[in-house]
């Protein structure tokens, strides 16, 4: 099977562990900065990190309309924590001049976990990855408060205060996560990625 070519995008967040997760899952994982190298990927990660950054980077390095035709033009793209944010095509809590892609019809929660929960762990059982609940880590994290009718839910949290909050979700080659799989150790949600960038070759 050949390894799918996966870009990161790097001007924020949390981008080596994505890379390493990437490398672990089988895909060859580049970072991105400029739109030269986003051509030469098959599938895009935006990492975690601080979502208002992530987009005043995104115009400062000319980045915005190309990956939006990208996506357009279906490349898959996936999105963890502030990535998710990136993804949504609504936020609330977001600031003023804050941008994402043309992306999942969803509207996210910024910091939605609130202060005194700001970190927290919670297993979440994903719709399509087998081998049991994943132990996710949640941090400053969005929650998904409404999808759209083309938006499949994949994850939810399972108990707790934040029990029943949608934590992750799909819409066709857009895959989105309010936790942080690259932090942990556990690469199936980086696998089930290279699969889905693997498949739109
Ligand atoms: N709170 C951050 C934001 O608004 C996201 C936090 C994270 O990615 N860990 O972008």
């Amino acid at each position: 099977m050949t390894a799918p070519v996966i870009g990161v995008l790097a001007l924020q967040g949390d981008v080596r562990e994505h890379t390493a997760a990437l490398a672990a899952a089988g895909a060859h994982a580049r970072p991105i900065r400029r739109p030269t190298e986003l051509e030469t990927v098959d599938g895009l990660i935006i990492p975690g990190g601080e979502s208002t950054t992530i987009s005043k980077l995104t115009d400062l390095f000319e980045l915005r309309e190309p990956i939006d035709k990208r996506i357009a033009d279906g490349m898959p793209v996936y999105g963890s924590c502030a990535g998710m944010i990136m993804l949504a095509s609504e936020v609330l809590d977001g600031r003023a001049d804050q941008r994402g892609f043309a992306g999942i019809e969803m509207t996210v929660r910024r910091n939605a976990f609130g202060r005194q929960v700001a970190s927290f762990e919670a297993p979440v059982n994903l719709d399509g990855i087998d081998g049991g609940p994943l132990h996710a880590l949640f941090i400053r994290a969005p929650w998904v408060e409404h999808v759209g009718r083309g938006v499949e839910v994949l994850g939810t949290v399972t108990e707790g205060p934040a029990a029943g909050r949608i934590v992750a979700v799909r819409q066709e080659n857009l895959l989105a996560t309010a936790f942080h799989p690259e932090l942990t150790g556990d690469r199936r949600l980086h696998a089930y990625f290279a699969d889905l960038v693997r498949a739109a070759i």
